[in-house]
């Protein structure tokens, strides 16, 4: 039998090791999860990742599943983003998987027939170009459009929150959580204007200040939005 990894009083997940509760071939841990019941569980499912909670996570309603996704404080934490590269770092890794510390996070995955950088974070797998906008703008968005087309290219000024147009419509001057205007987005030379209309995305060109990015889009949401028989509004 190999030596035991000492497991009391780490959590993973919802669980909180108690202590050891056995050992037959593999350990066992008495775990203390947060809705407050005891089980014992393997330690190789927890140190994997496998087993998060009692059983109990899975009966949660999908709107406590989503609160738990990861933030930017927390993301900052653990992964190092270059904007002008679009590459994540693993900067900090649990002290079971130490030897990922310093190297590029994500897989290329295929997804709707398109390949995707996916990175796995306790658990969940996120598209790197959704953590790319939460590490910049501080919020996962819906839906992300790759400016240039290739979806493996996770450069900030690539990347593009795709808004419905219901959504712009309804907003006259609004903000976005970043504190940027609705169609503006940062980037390395200024301030970028960008609109989508009926599904296709519209550059509009690069600014000096953040007023001169949103007049940009505001006349093209007036002329775009507002002219449903010239551009097939739906
Ligand atoms: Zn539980």
């Amino acid at each position: 039998m190999g030596k035991i990894m000492e497991l009391t009083g780490e959590t993973f997940g919802d669980l909180e090791v108690v202590s050891i509760d056995r050992v037959e071939g593999r350990s066992y841990w008495l775990c203390k999860c947060k809705c407050g019941s005891v089980s014992s569980i393997a330690g190789s499912s927890l140190v994997s990742g496998n087993t998060k909670s009692c059983g109990c996570l899975m009966l949660r309603d999908t709107k406590t599943i989503e609160s738990q996704e990861i933030n930017q404080e927390e993301i900052k934490k653990i992964l190092e983003y270059n904007p002008e590269t679009g590459v994540f770092i693993w900067i900090k890794v649990s002290r079971f998987h130490k030897e990922k510390t310093g190297s590029v996070a994500g897989t290329s995955q295929p997804s709707r027939g398109k390949i995707y950088i996916k990175i796995g974070i306790n658990g969940r797998s996120y598209a790197a170009h959704r953590l790319a906008w939460l590490y910049m703008y501080g919020y996962l968005p819906k839906c992300i459009d790759h400016m240039n087309g290739d979806s493996t290219d996770n450069r900030i000024c690539n990347l593009n929150e795709v808004t419905v147009i219901q959504n712009a419509q309804n907003h006259t001057l609004g903000e976005k959580p970043n504190g940027l205007p609705l169609g503006v987005s940062r980037c390395s030379s200024g301030y970028r204007a960008r609109i989508t209309a009926s599904g296709v995305c519209h550059s509009l060109g690069v600014f000096e200040t953040t007023s001169e990015a949103s007049d940009a889009y505001e006349l093209a949401r007036d002329s775009l939005h507002y002219a449903p028989s010239r551009f097939g509004h739906v």
